[in-house]
């Protein structure tokens, strides 16, 4: 049994969350690191540049830098890609659901909304043992809240601090709650504009990438916000903000050990 003493546990003293239950660490910070794994920026395009590509790159980053992430795969995906989702598995990363089909849940019924919920469960969990969800668009009513505990998930990952839905009074459920910090295009920002909003986010950190920002968007007819930087220089801007965090002292762990509060 691992004994701790009362000054190291003091230094990892929690607060109460103001959004969810999830609590914070006042000291270094903790980083969870995602990636949203689906085609090139839906409901955009159709093409998986990002799953051939760039997945690639995000991976030999985190090798790089022994980063564990979690990534939060579409049913689809892992039908299509199965070779790669292997790969992350095989690398030590956590899978999370990412939905089936990357449709909003808000603009589905019940019903439709359960079986993407259970499908994809049923397809991951032939690669590794799945806990935690997150909704694609960040977008998941309360109504869907108990189909994820249905189907055996434990963890929703779906909220982002960033949004006002976020601070609305939080239905009850058996689910960790555990929101994402900041939008993934401002990670892709020169650094001198990025630290500062990096600076102002408190612990736990989640931030979130997609494959598809790790392959050359700009000349796509796409908004500015999700082809700006893209390719290889968002490979150095999320290094940047491993090595920001990494100079805190910061605790890498995945969206899993956060909700389980293990190591
Ligand atoms: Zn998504």
């Amino acid at each position: 049994m691992r004994v701790r003493s009362k000054a190291a546990d003091e230094s990892h003293a929690f607060r109460p969350s103001p959004c969810g239950k999830l609590p914070m660490r006042t000291d270094s910070p903790v980083v969870c690191l995602t990636v949203d794994v689906e085609t090139d920026c839906p409901p955009y395009l159709r093409s998986a540049r990002g799953l051939d590509e760039g997945l690639e790159r995000v991976l030999a980053l985190f090798a790089e830098e022994s980063i564990r992430a979690t990534f939060f795969i579409t049913g689809q995906v892992a039908v299509s890609h199965p070779g790669m989702i292997g790969k992350i598995v095989s690398l030590g990363h956590e899978l999370g659901s990412h939905g089936l089909s990357h449709h909003a849940f808000d603009t589905m019924d019940l019903r439709t909304a359960a079986q993407e919920i259970h499908e994809s469960m049923n397809i991951l969990t032939g690669f590794s043992s799945i806990r935690s969800f997150r909704a694609p668009y960040l977008r998941f009513p309360d109504s869907c809240l108990e189909l994820l505990v249905d189907a055996g998930f434990s963890i929703d990952s779906s909220q982002a601090r960033y949004k006002l839905s976020c601070y609305r009074k939080p239905m009850q459920t058996s689910l960790t709650r555990i929101p994402v910090s900041m939008t993934s295009s401002v990670l892709r920002l020169p650094g001198w504009i990025c630290r500062p909003f990096l600076n102002a986010l408190s612990s736990p950190v989640v931030l979130f990438v997609h494959p598809w920002e790790f392959v050359d968007l700009t000349q796509e007819r796409l908004r500015l916000d999700c082809r700006f930087r893209t390719g290889i220089p968002a490979v150095g801007c999320l290094k940047s903000v491993i090595l920001f965090f990494r100079a805190k002292g910061a605790r890498f762990v995945t969206i899993r050990q956060m909700g389980e509060g293990g190591d």
